[in-house]
């Protein structure tokens, strides 16, 4: 029962029934010592959410967070944009103040994960993935520096769009200018004659849900992995697990030198988020605390 004073936040989207998200940010009030509650709320279609971000916000929630499928879907509801969400196209972060207005920490929470690898930003980068997380993953690489990107997706019109749209602003071109080498891959062509771009692959993202539900695992990507594989190679998956993913699997076992899941992106987009809507900047060691014990 929230009590007068309590700082409500809230998840909102479609089955929400596994979100870490309650635990992080119940770990994040328990760290700053404040008093508040993180609710998953859970909106059954798209022509609820008008009414229901009225009503949270008649309610006294501060913010919420907001996941699929309805990062797009917020976007007419909201009386200003931060430039984070105008930059990423999307938004997953929202701040009642008191009117709503939205944010991206997708982009900044993957670049900070990304940042904790210590990458050369040298190498080809490759993002499996052409949806919202396929997105933060491109801006938040070009970002940090890195010139090559191919973008392997089952869906060539879906990816050039993508990237086109990425492309169509004075800022995102600034963001994404360092990527010269835009290439789209099938996943199909992901081995074989065409795939001649591997030796200078220093940078493999997982942005689709392989490995999520514990799928089968293409012939042709485990084949990619072990030719990519070696001394010097990243793999991030941004899908996580109790105990790293079937694709991190994969990775370790093609010798990828180092490897992460998506937890540390999830940690570090929710601080961020938590700093939109209290000013404070969580550490985050209790959230991963917790979620180790979880596991
Ligand atoms: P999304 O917008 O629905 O995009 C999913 C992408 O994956 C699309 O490009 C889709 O391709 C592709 N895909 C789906 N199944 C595939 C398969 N079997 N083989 C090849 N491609 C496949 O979802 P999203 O928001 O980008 O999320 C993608 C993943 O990232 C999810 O697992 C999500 O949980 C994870 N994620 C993690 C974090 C974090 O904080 N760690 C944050 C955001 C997302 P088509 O267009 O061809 O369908």
């Amino acid at each position: 029962m929230a009590q007068d004073g309590d700082i409500l936040l809230g998840l909102l989207g479609q089955s929400l029934g596994h979100s870490l998200s309650p635990v992080i940010h119940q770990a994040f009030f328990d760290e700053l010592g404040l008093s508040g509650r993180y609710d998953k709320i859970e909106v059954p279609d798209a022509a609820s959410v008008p009414s229901t971000l009225e009503d949270l916000s008649a309610s006294g929630y501060r913010g919420l967070n907001v996941t699929i499928p309805y990062k797009l879907t917020v976007l007419p509801q909201l009386a200003a944009l931060d430039v984070s969400a105008t930059l990423a196209g999307a938004v997953n972060t929202i701040k009642f103040d008191p009117t709503p207005t939205g944010y991206n920490t997708d982009v900044s929470g993957l670049a900070e994960a990304l940042y904790q690898l210590d990458l050369s930003g040298e190498g080809r980068v490759v993002v499996l993935g052409n949806g919202g997380a396929a997105r933060a993953a491109v801006i938040a690489v070009s970002t940090l520096g890195f010139k090559s990107l191919q973008v392997v997706s089952r869906d060539h019109a879906k990816a050039r769009a993508m990237l086109d749209q990425l492309l169509q602003t004075a800022e995102r071109q600034s963001l994404i200018a360092n990527c010269r080498q835009a290439g789209l891959t099938s996943f199909e062509d992901l081995v074989g004659p065409g795939a001649d771009f591997h030796e200078d692959v220093s940078l493999v993202i997982n942005a689709t849900p392989i490995g999520q539900k514990n799928d089968h695992i293409p012939d042709n990507l485990l084949q990619f992995f072990k030719s990519v594989g070696g001394p010097g190679k990243c793999f991030v998956d941004l899908v996580y697990g109790k105990a790293g993913t079937p694709l991190t699997g994969v990775a370790q076992q093609a010798g990828f030198e180092r490897i992460a899941d998506g937890m540390e992106m999830l940690i570090q987009q929710a601080r961020l988020a938590f700093k939109i809507w209290t000013g404070q900047l969580p550490d985050g060691q209790l959230a991963r605390k917790r979620l180790n014990e979880k596991a």
